[in-house]
């Protein structure tokens, strides 16, 4: 017999603090190095439209504010998934207003819908479908978890709908070249477009994805801010066995810095295995979301007249300022679809591909350093969102352009309070109607983006 010989184990490298490879090339996300591009710009003086962060901003609720303070010395750990009570007001609030059957055992709660997603991503076996365009964390991510990306294509000419034809081509791609797609990401209402799931989409895909034992993680953080020409519509409702809800207080109530997200999951035995393995690895990643937020965000999903009042108001605000902005997009003749929901627009910019190009700018991170150096407009270029790089397109947010700029916080408040009290006054469908909230900042953005157009529209090639 022979004596084994033990070898010292090979390590990577011998320099210090290097980095695993996933790690070693990974950007900041795509919309914080926005907005510190912008912070710096406005430190140094250059004055700068923002249309380049999509945040929730209106005052908190009193309400909240109050069960805030009242849970200021709550000092301990809570359990991992979440208070009791926070999961219980969470499943019955899912239940109540969103045709979904959640209870306390199968909603978990955690700091931020964001590494919720990522937990999923790292708990759901096989690859993952991610549909183009599509929010910007969700392909790094997947990859972050070891996961290959493959890209769904959608119909620009149709409202970035998704489809089954095209959730075919690409499983069929994946698998031919050795994937194994287990997760479909959706997103509705979506960022970047707005577009929301008509009623027979989210049917379609969520058929589509039992017939081929898919996963559909169902990011619906934008679900409250349906602008109210189409109704939320979840593909958890077709297939609740296999479908997961993300979602939480950032977009509705306006409370992204509380970092409070939940998931509800199926309530099913495989359910409760994923429920097992998100407890895990959320035990061993931030063992539990601060309790005080939790405690006060009970006040939120219990749900009660003044709160619904509120996230309505905010949704007629959102839906108010991007007609607004879509109305002056499409007379300025860029394409852009309508959206249905959230505080996004995603105009297409080909129209003038050979002016631009005469710029020098021919790939949307072209397009969007050239809006901020010479127009002073800071935009997300479409490659964030995956798109290929001469798509020429756009995600413009709408939320920071609500008080005007150089306002204090406390004449923020009061400019902001004062929009969500108008919000009755507007037509409550998504179209501008005759009552015009004053929004010199949006008209800014407006004015500037027409200038824009004009200018490239009048320039000789
Ligand atoms: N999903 C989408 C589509 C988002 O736009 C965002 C935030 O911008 C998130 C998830 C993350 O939200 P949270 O603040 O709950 O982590």
């Amino acid at each position: 017999m022979s004596s084994q010989v033990h070898q010292p184990p090979r390590r990577a490298s011998s320099a210090p603090l290097a980095l695993n490879a996933n790690a070693a090339d990974a950007p900041v996300s795509a919309t914080l190095r926005m907005t510190e591009a912008v912070a710096a710009r406005r430190a140094a003086g250059q004055r700068t439209i923002h249309l380049g962060f999509g945040e929730a901003s209106f005052p908190l609720p009193v309400a909240l504010r109050e069960a805030l303070a009242r849970a200021a010395t709550r000092t301990e750990y809570a359990p991992v998934l979440g208070l009791p009570a926070l999961r219980a007001a969470i499943a019955s609030y899912l239940t109540r207003t969103r045709a979904l059957t959640a209870t306390p055992a199968t909603v978990a709660v955690g700091p931020g819908s964001k590494p919720m997603l990522y937990v999923l991503m790292c708990v759901l076996a096989g690859d993952a479908l991610i549909p183009t365009p599509s929010w910007v964390s969700y392909a790094p991510q997947a990859r972050l978890a070891g996961k290959n990306v493959y890209r769904v294509a959608t119909d620009p000419g149709d409202n970035h709908r998704l489809t089954r034809e095209g959730l075919d081509d690409a499983l069929q791609a994946a698998r031919s070249t050795g994937g194994d797609p287990r997760v479909l990401v959706v997103n509705t209402p979506s960022n970047p477009t707005g577009g929301m799931f008509a009623a027979t989409d989210a049917e379609k895909i969520a058929t589509w994805a039992r017939g081929e034992g898919i996963t559909i993680v169902s990011d619906e953080i934008y679900a409250e801010l349906a602008h109210g020409w189409r109704p939320h519509t979840s593909p958890a409702q077709f297939y609740p066995e296999g479908t997961v809800v993300t979602g939480g207080m950032s977009k509705a109530f306006s409370a992204g810095g509380w970092r409070l997200g939940y998931v509800a999951l199926p309530a099913t035995s495989e359910g409760e295995r994923l429920m097992a393995a998100v407890r895990s690895l959320a035990s061993e990643l931030w063992s539990s979301a601060a309790t005080p937020l939790q405690q006060a965000a009970i006040a939120a999903f219990t749900y009660d007249a003044e709160m619904e009042r509120y996230v309505r108001r905010s949704a007629q605000v959102h839906a108010h300022a991007v007609a607004r902005l879509h109305a002056a997009l499409t007379a300025a003749g860029a394409l852009c679809p309508r959206p249905a929901g959230a505080f996004y627009l995603y105009p297409d910019f080909a129209p003038w591909r050979e002016q631009l190009a005469h710029r020098g700018v021919s790939t949307s991170t072209e397009l969007a350093t050239h809006l901020l150096e010479h127009w002073d407009v800071a935009t997300l270029p479409a490659i964030d969102f995956g798109e290929s790089p001469d798509a020429l397109r756009l995600r413009l947010a709408t939320s920071m352009l609500y008080a005007p700029a150089g306002t204090s916080a406390v004449e923020q408040e009061a400019i902001l309070n004062d929009l969500l009290a108008q919000a009755d006054d507007l037509p409550g469908d998504g179209t501008l109607g005759t009552h015009m909230l004053a929004l010199p900042a949006l008209d800014e953005a407006a004015a500037r983006l027409a200038e824009f157009t004009a200018a490239l529209a009048g320039a000789a090639l």
